[in-house]
Parts: structure tokens; C-alpha cells; sequence
């Protein structure tokens, strides 16, 4: 899959992506992220690429030809799936992120500033998204939530889908607590059923486990799940019990 980001920042974005998991799926070719500087479309020789509002207000705007002209240096044959990352977008779960994994060339525009002027954004842009309801100085952090998120549900980046199957919010529910080594530890023990090597009934544990850990952090997503009578009894004992 190919990222395109367009950005003023591209060191904030690369410093990021370049480590860890998502930088060895970028050295092995599994995804490619291309960066590029809407700055290098700087209206004069000074780089200017924004001004001041029309209708007053304090700040200053990025201006459309910048950002078109970077964009069209990107769109080959086919024009990529265009996301400008702002406060007023959809705010992104899992869903979308899942979503977005099966677009083949996925571009993501950072704004700045106040932002960038909205008629090349109604030009150009297919979805706004947030990252969730709060104000970033730039749209940089926001792309590379998105990199990150969409990347690991891509094959080849983590070692198997079984690493992102059973986590949070993949079926609606929140991942059960875990635990390594050692069993013990501050007098704390890992629950026995999951040393005991009974895979079926150490899957039912985590199954109702993981329900109980969404009822006691996140009550809200449970309202969205349909749960029979009989794990409601298993997730309240498991309560009781612990
Ligand atoms: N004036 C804009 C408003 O009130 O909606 C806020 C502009 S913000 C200071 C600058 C840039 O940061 C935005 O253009 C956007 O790209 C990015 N940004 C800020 N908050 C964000 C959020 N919650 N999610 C995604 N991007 C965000």
C-alpha cells in the first residue's frame, strides 16, 4: 500500500514512521510512504504558502496553490483516496481504519496553522478525519496516527493477523487483561486457568474476560453488542470471583 503525505513538516512525520514496526514494513517494501514538502510549491522564493484570512481573525491560512500543486504532483493514472486530517473530520476507529487498509494509494494532507483554505479542500479532498475532539497545532501526529493504524492491518507488517484479531476494538469489545512472566509478581498471580494449557477453556476465559474488561472501561461499546443471558451471568461471576 502507498501513502502519500503531503505536509510543511515532513521531518515531524518521518522521525516517527522510520522506527520500529513501521519503519522495517517500509525498508522490507511492504508499504511505501512517500513525503512530500508543499513548501517545495511555495508561491514565491521567500516559500510563502499562507496569509492572512479574508473577514479578519488571528492567524494565518494556507493558500490553495500550494496545496493543489503538491497534490497533483502525487496523482498519477488514478487519483489517490484524498484525506484532509482536521478537528471537524469524522473521528477515526477502527472501523475506518480497516476501511482505509484496502485503498491502494491512501494521501493524507496535514494542515497548519489555521488550517488551509476550504475551496481546495472541497476540490481535492474525499473524507476529513479527526483524531478526536481536541485542537493539534498541524495535521502531522494526525497523519501518522493514520499511517500507523491503517499499516498494521496490512499483511506482512506484524507477524500474523492473529496479532491483530484479538485486540481492542477489532470485534467491538476491548482485549482481556494479559500477563508475562514472572507468574507472580507483588504477591499478584496470573489467573490459573492461563498456565493450565487447556486452549479451548483459556479462549472462553479471554472471551468473557474480554467483555468484562469493556463493561468496567468502556461500558459505552457493550451497548452496541448483543450479549445473551448466559455470558452476562459468566462476566458477572468472573466479577464476583476476582
Ligand atoms: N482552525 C482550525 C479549526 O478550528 O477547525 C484548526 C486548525 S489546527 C490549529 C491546524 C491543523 O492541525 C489543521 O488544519 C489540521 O490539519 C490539524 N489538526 C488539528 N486538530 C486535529 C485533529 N483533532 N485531528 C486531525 N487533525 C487535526
Amino acid at each position: 500500500m502507498k501513502f502519500s503525505i503531503l505536509t510543511l513538516f515532513p521531518e515531524q512525520v518521518s522521525n516517527f514512521l522510520n522506527q520500529s514496526i513501521i519503519g522495517r514494513a517500509i525498508n522490507k517494501g511492504i508499504i511505501d510512504v512517500n513525503l512530500v514538502n508543499i513548501r517545495d510549491f511555495a508561491l514565491n522564493e521567500y516559500g510563502k504558502v499562507d496569509d492572512t484570512l479574508y473577514g479578519g481573525g488571528t492567524g494565518m491560512l494556507m493558500q490553495c496553490d500550494p496545496v493543489y500543486d503538491s497534490f497533483q504532483s502525487i496523482v498519477g493514472d488514478k487519483k489517490p483516496y484524498t484525506v484532509y486530517v482536521s478537528p471537524k473530520g469524522n473521528v477515526l476507529n477502527q472501523k475506518k481504519v480497516v476501511e482505509l487498509s484496502k485503498k491502494e494509494h491512501l494521501c493524507i494532507i496535514c494542515g497548519h496553522y489555521e488550517g488551509i483554505d476550504s475551496r481546495v479542500i472541497d476540490e481535492i479532498v474525499d473524507e476529513e478525519i479527526s483524531i478526536g475532539d481536541y485542537v493539534l497545532t498541524g495535521g502531522e501526529i494526525a497523519s501518522v496516527v493514520i499511517v500507523d493504524s491503517v499499516s498494521r492491518m496490512i499483511e506482512g507488517v506484524l507477524p500474523n493477523s492473529d496479532a491483530y484479531t484479538n485486540e481492542s476494538h477489532m470485534a467491538g469489545t476491548l482485549e482481556a487483561p494479559q500477563y508475562t512472566k514472572p507468574r507472580v509478581w507483588h504477591g499478584k498471580q496470573v489467573p490459573e486457568i492461563l498456565v493450565n494449557g487447556n486452549q479451548a477453556a483459556i479462549d472462553e476465559y479471554n472471551r468473557i474476560a474480554s467483555l468484562r474488561e469493556t463493561m468496567e472501561k468502556r461500558p459505552d461499546l457493550l451497548e452496541k453488542l448483543e450479549i445473551s443471558s448466559e455470558d452476562w451471568q459468566k462476566i458477572l461471576a468472573n466479577k464476583i470471583q476476582n
